[in-house]
């Protein structure tokens, strides 16, 4: 696309534009990064820095604006943010070089990096203990294949789900940036995970399983993708998809990517998208870090492990074994406490070697990331000192065997790196003096050349009695003589000019040479630029050898990740005093004295205690709860909390109780508070039914339910039937264990008649007119709401809280139906001497059922459609059935 009426440059920049047109161009001009035309309108707006203009195009202005390449980093990451795509192109010579091609020949430049949200490796453009997933989606019929990859550690993934599994998937792993084919796109509604991730999207024809396979193949060099596993058809195109696309934007540096690991989801406990988000599990309903339970139950040191927690917290288990090893493994280190604080001293220094790697392998690593790797391995020496070797259980010593192995790379690293810089020679040194007897003779050269500049300059200041002169280097004279100006007459002394070769007259300063320091400064320069090519040579080699040990690096890394997140766990167990919870493969669901561990958290802050409670959803006892109580009594925390143990059990973590017997959960479902979602034009309700029908459609007899307030967003009767309805589902459809909390009273009525569900309530006291919340569940059903109580406390004004009462006892006077209804079943209990709540509550059920069947008929006839003949047949049904229940 050259255009013939355009300079040299702008036709460079115009053939690179054209290739990257869907990227902001960051053209290097010397210490700039220039942007123009439109990238630069959209980047000075974005980056709020100054538009100019710079030249012209079909004679226009062309908008220009730039950005420091040194404070570029800062740039980028604002822009990576707003969800922009950056091309960074570089100067591939020097301009001396472009030179000799001709005057006006223009220095060669090519884009050397795609910067998009999924492809970042700089530490500051990467959250720390966060991964960042680049993820490519691939339907085939009813089937996603789906794989994943953290550039900057190496982490590939790979797995497959049927459709309806595609949003909890996506919310689980949270990538921050996805790809798939247009066809997909119109499939997946992407617009719903904007603020999660950016979509790319890319030709139908870059997802193909043939190509895929091959370029796989390739990329891993083996004969076979078999010695990974096996993947089906949508796997293995997601994957190649993906890595194809890393390469090209990479252009051609190669990353570390770890063999792809085929993840099982039916290992995996199922959380959709709602539930996850209720549950507050990495970030709470306002969207921060800070009050989730992540937050309370990380107390990792390194950035590996805070990312290994995440990710475990993510993706709790369902395989009984796993779960239980990884407790085994705390167990140990609570049983070794000397250990675990001694591994957490040498742990909490430990660099970021994962991203130091991969950063290696992109050659985007610095001296400081070749030290990372140094100091890692030199850590992990001490690791493995402080463990005995004699009684560590098997899974422990599978963690340590990953430090194993090293001794030639550690060997390397410490002979050849200068660790500390003040100890050593110069500050820009890399490699150590005695490594390397070319480059310490290059060195002695330079510094002997840089000795003679000394005496030269003692020399010059003798010879013209100039004591204030000097000899300094710049990059355009580059060593030269220098005097304040003042000193111009003396310095152009007739006596001087067969010596001082004038150079430069500044307004300060005047400048010059002298054949003797010519060669000199020559010889020096020479020794210097061989020095530090050489210096660059010995890097790459040391490089090379670091990426050659990649595998096994990021193995290591994988352990220390693992030692820091047990260890961090044993010692939060063993601080807030949680216990291992026994998981196994029943149904069984009883915890004792369970805590919710971010109330507690905030409560003990305050010096507050919280109220621990029991909860028994064993099928055999009952396997649902109805939970009601007044507002603010600690429904929703029960709920919650219980959620919250099954979690961190099932991740493979000590609980807050003092017992905890689970029966492996497959999938957890929250319906919690009220919540609209009027972007995407879903109402209150319209979320709440949408959640509901989700946990109806999807939950099984494993799966766990939590349901708080359902039925809230609409009329009464309405909202109660819903509840009503979906309670009877969930008990005699889906027997699953379930949490049920509500303020419809009326509800309670149905343990009547429903085996499996049982009422409890959280306690208050009455005082004075006054409710005081005790927080603790109790069996039994709660008699009011105390709704306006705590509207009192709330601060609502006396004239609002007098006319409420009013109000609700003319309420409470006019009788509904279905009040009468649960009068009626009361009266059914009462006649029939049963305690309510104990197993014999089912045997007035019979009654109870027809006793409401006969309101139910008499709600639903209409007075003015009903013919005399129907009217009277029905009031026969009627009165018989009455007579049965009286
Ligand atoms: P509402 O019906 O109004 O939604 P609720 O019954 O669901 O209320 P929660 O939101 O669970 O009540 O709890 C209200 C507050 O009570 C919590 O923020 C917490 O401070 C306190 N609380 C809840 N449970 C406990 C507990 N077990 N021990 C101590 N304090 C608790």
């Amino acid at each position: 696309m050259t255009q013939s009426n355009t300079t040299p440059m702008m036709n460079q920049y115009l053939r690179i534009k054209s290739k990257y047109k869907d990227a902001l161009l960051f053209y290097r001009m010397g210490d700039f990064y220039e942007l123009f035309f439109e990238d630069a309108e959209i980047a000075s707006a974005a980056l709020n820095i100054t538009l100019t203009k710079r030249g012209k195009h079909k004679n226009l202005d062309i908008p220009m604006c730039g950005v420091p390449y040194h404070s570029s980093e800062n740039y980028l990451n604002n822009l990576i943010r707003q969800g922009h795509r950056v091309a960074v192109c570089e100067q591939l010579e020097k301009p001396e070089e472009a030179k000799k091609r001709g005057y006006k020949a223009v220095v060669n430049r090519d884009v050397v990096r795609l910067i998009t949200p999924g492809t970042l490796t700089e530490d500051m453009l990467l959250h720390q203990k966060k991964n960042n997933f680049l993820m490519c989606l691939n339907s085939i019929e009813n089937l996603f294949g789906a794989a994943w990859i953290d550039i900057s550690t190496g982490e590939f993934n790979v797995t497959s789900f049927k459709a309806d599994g595609l949003n909890s998937f996506l919310i689980r792993v949270s990538p921050s940036e996805v790809i798939m084919s247009s066809k997909d796109k119109e499939l997946i509604n992407s617009k719903e995970y904007d603020d999660i991730f950016t979509t790319t999207t890319l030709s139908d024809q870059t997802f193909n399983p043939g190509y895929s396979k091959k370029k796989l193949e390739f990329f891993f060099n083996t004969r076979s993708l078999e010695v990974f596993g096996t993947f089906n058809n949508s796997e293995l195109t997601a994957m190649g998809a993906l890595v194809s696309y890393i390469e090209s934007t990479q252009c051609g540096n190669q990353p570390v990517i770890e063999k792809p690991k085929k993840e099982n989801t039916d290992f995996i406990l199922r959380i959709d998208g709602a539930s996850r988000k209720n549950l507050e599990l990495t970030q709470t309903l306002a969207g921060e870090s800070k009050g989730s339970l992540l937050s309370i139950i990380n107390r990792t040191v390194t950035n590996g492990g805070a990312r290994l927690l995440e990710s475990r917290l993510r993706c709790p288990s369902l395989d009984i074994g796993e779960i239980n090893s990884r407790l085994c493994v705390i167990d140990y280190f609570l049983q070794n406490t000397d250990k675990s604080f001694d591994s957490i001293d040498v742990l909490k220094v430990l660099p970021d070697i994962q991203r130091s790697v991969a950063r290696l392998s992109l050659r985007r690593g610095s001296s400081k990331d070749l030290l990372n790797v140094r100091n890692t391995l030199n850590s992990m020496n001490s690791l493995t000192e402080i463990f005995s070797g004699d009684n560590e259980p098997d899974s422990v010593t599978e963690i340590l065997d990953k430090f194993k192995g090293f001794d030639d790379l550690f060997n390397l690293l410490d002979r050849a790196l200068i660790i500390k810089k003040s100890e050593d020679i110069g500050n820009d040194y890399v490699i150590k003096n005695g490594f390397d007897p070319q480059l310490d003779n290059l060195r002695k050269l330079k510094s002997e050349s840089q000795s003679v500049l000394i005496l030269l300059q003692k020399k010059y200041s003798d010879l013209t009695g100039v004591s204030s002169l000097k000899i300094k280097f710049n990059n355009v004279l580059g060593y030269f003589i220098e005097t304040p100006i003042a000193h111009k007459k003396t310095m152009q002394d007739d006596r001087f000019s067969e010596i001082l070769i004038h150079r430069q007259t500044t307004v300060n300063c005047i400048r010059f040479t002298t054949p003797e320091l010519s060669t000199h400064a020559e010889q020096l320069l020479n020794a210097q630029e061989t020095a530090a090519d050489l210096e660059l040579e010995i890097i790459e080699t040391i490089r090379k050898n670091i990426i050659g040990e990649s595998t096994k690096l990021n193995n290591a890394a994988t352990g220390l990740s693992e030692l820091d997140l047990y260890t961090s766990l044993a010692l939060l167990s063993k601080t807030l005093g949680w216990v291992r919870p026994l998981v196994d493969d029943s149904r069984t669901f009883n915890i004792k004295q369970g805590r919710h561990p971010v109330v507690e958290a905030f409560l003990t802050s305050s010096s507050e205690q919280f109220v621990a409670n029991d909860c028994d959803l064993t099928p055999k006892n009952q396997s649902i709860l109805l939970l009601t109580g007044p507002n603010m009594a600690g429904k929703s925390t029960f709920l919650r909390q219980n959620a919250l143990i099954t979690i961190l059990a099932q991740m493979g973590s000590y609980v807050p109780a003092e017992k905890a017997h689970i029966g492996v959960v497959n999938q957890i479902f929250s319906r919690v508070g009220a919540s609209d979602n009027l972007a995407k034009g879903q109402s209150t309700f319209m979320v709440e039914m949408l959640e509901t029908a989700t946990i109806l459609n999807q939950a099984d007899e494993a799966t766990l339910i939590i349901m708080d307030e359902i039925g809230r967003g609409t009329s009464t009767y309405d909202g109660l039937s819903i509840a009503w309805a979906c309670l009877e589902h969930i008990h005699n459809k889906i027997k699953c264990r379930t949490l049920f909390a509500t303020h419809y009273h009326e509800l309670t009525q149905i343990s009547n008649y429903l085996a499996n569900v049982k009422n409890a309530k959280v306690a208050i006291k009455e005082w004075k007119d006054e409710v005081i919340f005790l927080h603790q569940v109790q069996y039994g059903k709660a008699d009011k709401s105390y709704g306006i109580q705590v509207a009192k406390l709330a601060g609502l004004p006396k004239p609002v809280l007098d006319r409420s009462l009013e109000i609700l006892k003319k309420l409470e006077k006019d009788a509904s139906f279905l009040e009468a209804s649960s009068q009626i079943s009361q009266q059914l209990s009462d006649t029939r001497p049963t305690k309510v709540n104990d197993k014999n509550e089912t045997d007035s059920s019979e009654s109870t059922r027809k006793a409401l069947e006969c309101f139910e008929q008499l709600s639903q006839i209409s007075t003015d459609d009903i013919t005399p003949k129907d009217a009277l047949l029905l009031l026969d049904e009627l009165v018989k059935k009455t007579k049965e229940v009286f």
